[in-house]
């Protein structure tokens, strides 16, 4: 049979200015770093160097709050929220403008698709601050009383796996709400947090509006456990949010945890099952399953299981997997060595506890990091790859007889951020999104995004909502 191959069609690079190394943006400049260290920051995709990054000390993130209070106090919150409203318009508008840049700059650190963060990440961001603008000059009509005040200064930690987008989530709602911020972006991903503080030079946003510090997890403990902090927002791991909800136990400072996730996604027999494919496709594998609401427990009713595994395994054979630049690309580079052993070790034990392991042929590249799409079979409910989040291009398949079945198995996890429902009876979506335990269910859809849609977890999938009317509640004081 013949195949047809497609001809590469690499994003250029060339619109990105990556420099050999990058301060802190503190106070509305890029600083040297007064105790702290610096770090590499590589493309998963070729193991190559992109930057040298400031690691900031104690000193240096004292000095970002105090640049971000100061801000608070002089200028931010007496600003009118129309005005502040008009930054945010800007920042979105700028955005917007440098989208391209911003699209290939997040792939070549993230290793995520450039289909994906030229389609999906960077618009969402521009979207964000577009929304969140919309709001700043109406928070009196938002149901919170009629002049609800901010909480002061946020100190705000994101991971890796969606660097703008998250950094987005935080500041977006943060700003219009009349709070300053300090964000520290994941160690492995901090170039589109950079290049965002220079859309807030470029915006003209008052000096320590924004403040972006780089750095390991140690810079992020010290930045959520200082006392000048109002308020704390966190995305990552579970166990990183117990240490975190531990350390602000008994303060006064007000938190948003946003962590793990082992999503169900569950398939009835009445289900189109063509339609399904592509939703499992995408609950799992977009972004190479580095999502927190991945859709990585297939829940499908047995009736339909070897018909949609079938059409899944056959789709799966058609994902493109390699260089993140290139346009055709569906599955792009594991971000991290560490993120790549994690992945493996949990495959090895999903075979070793005796499910079946799957995945199409797949040439990896040399270089970089990569997991192969995988599909377990078999999975009981006990197994690790059904309990643990992994966090990579992993799905596991488990079956159901019964409605009532596919429900206590879909809630039987410690997480509760999301999940999906395949059918093609609305009565039955409804019913399911009632017993649901999960802060989102999809319906016949999986992965939808939108700045108005509050986000967030029951469980160990962390509390508090971002996004919507609900997501301006975590930073005003109400
Ligand atoms: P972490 O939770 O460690 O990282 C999230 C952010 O918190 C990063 O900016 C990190 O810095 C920072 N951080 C680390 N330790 C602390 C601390 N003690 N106090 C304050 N901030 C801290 O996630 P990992 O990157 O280590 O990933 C581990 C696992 O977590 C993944 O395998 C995945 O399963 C899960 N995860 C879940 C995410 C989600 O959205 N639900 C997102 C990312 C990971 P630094 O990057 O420098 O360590």
């Amino acid at each position: 049979m013949a195949t047809f191959d497609y001809a590469p069609a690499p994003e250029s690079p060339a619109i990105v200015d990556i420099q050999p190394s990058y301060g802190l943006y503190i106070g509305g400049e890029m600083v040297d770093p007064i105790d702290g260290s610096r770090f590499k920051t590589v493309n998963p995709a070729t193991e190559e160097v992109l930057s040298e990054v400031a690691a900031a000390g104690p000193t240096d993130v004292d000095r970002a709050l105090a640049a971000a209070r100061a801000a608070y106090d002089g200028t931010w919150s007496r600003l009118s929220g129309r005005d502040r409203g008009k930054y945010l318009y800007r920042l979105a508008r700028l955005v917007q403008e440098r989208a391209r840049e911003l699209a290939v700059l997040e792939s070549i650190d993230n290793g995520k698709p450039i289909r994906e963060s030229r389609d999906v990440d960077v618009p969402l961001v521009a979207a964000h601050f577009f929304y969140y603008a919309g709001w700043a000059d109406k928070l009196g009509y938002a149901g919170f009383g009629p002049d609800p005040r901010p909480l002061g200064v946020a100190a705000q930690v994101i991971p890796w796996n969606f660097p703008l987008l998250m950094l987005a989530w935080k500041i977006a709602p943060a700003l219009a709400c009349g709070n300053t911020v300090v964000l520290k972006p994941a160690e492995t991903t901090p170039l589109s947090a950079l290049a965002f503080a220079d859309i807030c030079r470029q915006a003209d946003l008052p000096p320590g509006v924004v403040n972006i510090i780089t750095g390991a997890g140690d810079t992020g403990r010290a930045l959520v456990e200082h006392p000048g902090v109002d308020k704390v927002a966190f995305t990552g791991s579970t166990e990183v949010g117990r240490q975190i909800a531990r350390s602000v136990a008994g303060t006064r400072k007000k938190t948003t945890l946003e962590l793990g996730g082992k999503a169900a996604n569950v398939v009835f027999d009445d289900a189109p099952l063509d339609q399904a494919v592509e939703g499992i496709v995408n609950g799992i594998f977009f972004n190479q399953g580095h999502v927190c609401c991945a859709g990585s427990r297939l829940l499908v009713q047995e009736s339909v299981a070897d018909e949609l595994l079938d059409r899944l395994k056959r789709r799966l054979g058609t994902l493109r997997l390699g260089d993140p630049l290139d346009k055709n690309t569906d599955i792009g580079a594991i971000n991290s060595a560490e993120q790549l052993d994690k992945i493996r070790m949990l495959s090895e034990v999903g075979e070793s506890e005796g499910a079946e392991r799957w995945s199409p042929p797949c040439d990896l590249p040399d270089r970089g990091f990569w997991f192969p799409p995988t599909v377990f079979t078999g999975v009981a409910q006990s197994h690790r790859i059904a309990r643990e989040e992994i966090f990579g291009p992993v799905l596991s398949v488990l079956t159901f007889r019964t409605p009532a079945e596919a429900i206590d198995k879909a809630n039987n996890t410690p997480y509760g951020l999301s999940a999906g429902v395949w059918t093609d009876k609305g009565s039955r979506i409804l019913w399911m999104a009632q017993k649901l335990r999960a802060g989102v269910v999809w319906a016949n859809t999986f992965n939808r995004f939108d700045p108005a849609s509050p986000f967030g977890g029951y469980k160990e999938s962390g509390f508090g909502r971002e996004g919507g009317r609900h997501g301006l509640a975590g930073y005003l004081d109400v």
